[in-house]
């Protein structure tokens, strides 16, 4: 069960405090929900502790971006926080409440939750390799990569590349589709895996050439 309670923004993410009663006489434990939750003996309350020190309606808790809020319902034993007896008072994270008999200390847990629609980053996978061992293309993760960029490094099939063919129609550059930077043929790698005899196998022997001739 999750209780919700006050929910902040967070940058892509929705912060959450979740508030919770944990025994310290009994080993119980409960959930506190935004808004009230009555707290007594009988059945119907949003938290029923039976317990016989514990009136049938004992308390209310309010939980909101403030935070706790303790109010008792005139119960015949009473509610003190940290051993002070309070009709209505803020009950601190590490405080301890007592309803009757029963002590129960108020514990937070922050938890990120993700808020649909809004992308959650994404790790940046590393180098994938095939299953011949060589590196796969970042774009195209089931094609071998033949090129990369000389800027971010990334390993590129020579089919996710940006081309620019240059005057004369012959020679073209080949960009990254990351960062725009140049890309350059791996030396060694496979020359194409993808289409034999297609323009990139060429594009790839024509790039070897001139790497050649450096
Ligand atoms: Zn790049």
């Amino acid at each position: 069960m999750i209780a919700n309670s006050c929910v902040t923004a967070y940058s892509g993410a929705e912060l959450m405090t979740r508030f919770q009663l944990i025994g310290e006489t009994e080993p119980v434990s409960f959930d506190l929900g935004t808004g009230n939750n009555t707290v007594g003996r009988a059945a119907g309350n949003s938290v029923q502790i039976p317990e016989p020190s514990i009136s049938s309606q004992h308390c209310v808790i309010s939980v909101s971006s403030n935070g706790v809020y303790v109010q008792d319902l005139q119960s015949t034993n009473g509610t003190s926080i940290d051993g002070v007896p309070t009709v209505e008072g803020w009950l601190q994270p590490g405080q301890t409440l007592q309803l009757g008999n029963l002590r129960l200390r108020l514990e937070t847990e922050e938890v990120r939750i993700h808020v649909p629609g809004v992308p959650a980053p994404v790790a940046e996978a590393g180098p994938v390799t095939l299953e011949d061992g060589s590196l796969a293309c970042s774009r195209n993760p089931t094609l071998a990569a033949n090129f990369s960029c000389t800027k971010c490094e990334r390993p590129f099939h020579g089919s996710s590349l940006r081309q620019v063919r240059l005057s004369g129609g012959k020679s073209v550059m080949v960009f990254c589709p990351e960062c725009d930077g140049k890309c350059e043929v791996i030396p060694g790698a496979v020359k194409d895996s993808g289409r034999k005899s297609g323009f990139f196998s060429r594009l790839t022997q024509t790039l070897q050439l001139g790497w050649k001739k450096k």
